[in-house]
């Protein structure tokens, strides 16, 4: 029987797209050979490739400014790979620490040039946004983790702010129509959230971000090289990006507006049974609460391992907290129906019952 899968990422699809991957992988598009063993040079994958841009560009209304590129090395390559492209080594990049994601891509960052970070959420393990910080003037950019996926806190309003974003949108791009494009130098995500399967890094950038360090950049990690290539420099993941575009047609074809409806009701079904219930409670100040992942504890404990046994009895899997919260986690993707939602709700009042 198929689960109900709450897992952070890799994590799941829609249906239909596990269903035309794997048609592809023994014969893909009727010509005789697998999505495996097709060259990155046919017109087959070329075809992929550009309909996945042209996706990109159509669901988040990018204008000619903006290049998209398919990459590899994760959300975590990003980490270096920005500061590496655009930070020279005298100037400073602003940076918002909302965990680990963040602290990561700070130290990173140091590597290259000078940095601030403007605001933290350490003291509270991270269970809020900061607000109200101001920038040096002088930052170039200011980098930001749109949705904290281990913690499930989520940034509700974008910044304004003098210089322009790079955000790690890993696990809330495409959750909801992206709304002033023009704030952003960057925007990159690992597929492996809402996006597609592990395996590719998609990278929005804006152009006259680039061409600002005099140092030398190794060739792959050169952003230009790939603009030039159109991500086709080396091998690319084939089969990655073949699940990107197949998740992107049916993100299409559900639109972003009804997709961020139908997220906003199963976050808000969720956070309403965890209020409600006597046995559980939030960690995340309300008003940073994430809808991509819900975070949430027992308050006895002890019985965490029993609600975690009920939650697979009852086919959900992957509840259990990131190590560093503890608790559990529920990540409400993209592909995640209601009526998954609605198992796990009853889970909870079920154990409530038992237990309460
Ligand atoms: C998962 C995640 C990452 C790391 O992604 P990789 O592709 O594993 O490098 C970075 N940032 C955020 C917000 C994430 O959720």
């Amino acid at each position: 029987m198929k689960k109900i899968n709450f897992s952070a990422g890799p994590s799941i699809l829609p249906q239909v797209v596990f269903e035309q991957l794997s048609e592809a992988v023994l014969n893909y598009n009727n010509m005789g050979v697998s999505i495996l063993e097709i060259s990155h040079r046919s017109k087959a994958f070329d075809d992929i490739i550009e309909r996945a841009f042209a996706l990109v560009r159509e669901l988040y209304s990018l204008t000619d400014d903006y290049e998209v590129l398919f990459l590899t090395g994760g959300a975590s390559m990003q980490f270096c790979q920005v500061p590496y492209n655009l930070l020279p080594e005298n100037e400073l990049a602003a940076y918002l620490d909302t965990g680990k994601w963040s602290i990561k891509a700070i130290q990173e960052a140091k590597l290259f040039g000078k940095t601030q970070v403007v605001a933290t959420s350490k003291d509270k393990n991270y269970t809020y946004v900061p607000k109200n910080y101001e920038l040096d003037p002088k930052s170039i950019y200011f980098h930001i983790t749109t949705n904290n996926t281990i913690y499930g806190t989520q940034i509700h309003d974008i910044p304004d702010v003098h210089c322009p974003l790079i955000a790690d949108m890993s696990s809330d791009i495409f959750s909801k129509p992206l709304e002033n494009l023009s704030k952003y130098g960057i925007i990159y995500a690992g597929a492996q959230k809402n996006t597609g399967p592990a395996g590719t890094t998609l990278v929005i950038i804006r152009k006259d971000m680039l061409g600002k360090v005099k140092r030398a950049i190794p060739t792959m990690l050169n952003y230009q090289t790939h603009i030039d290539k159109r991500s086709l420099f080396n091998t690319p993941p084939v089969y990655a990006i073949y699940g990107c575009l197949l998740t992107l047609e049916w993100a299409k074809a559900q639109g972003l507006k009804t997709l961020e409806q139908r997220n906003q009701e199963k976050a808000s079904t969720l956070y309403k049974e965890i209020d409600r219930n006597g046995l559980f409670e939030g960690v995340v100040a309300e008003a940073d609460r994430s809808i991509m992942n819900v975070t949430f504890v027992g308050k006895n404990t002890d019985l965490d391992d029993k609600f975690l046994a009920m939650t697979e009895t009852a086919n959900c899997v992957a509840i259990k907290g990131h190590r560093s919260v503890g608790g559990f986690r529920a990540s409400l993707y993209n592909a995640m129906d209601l009526a998954g939602v609605q198992t796990l709700v009853e889970v909870m009042q079920e154990f409530e019952r038992k237990f309460g």
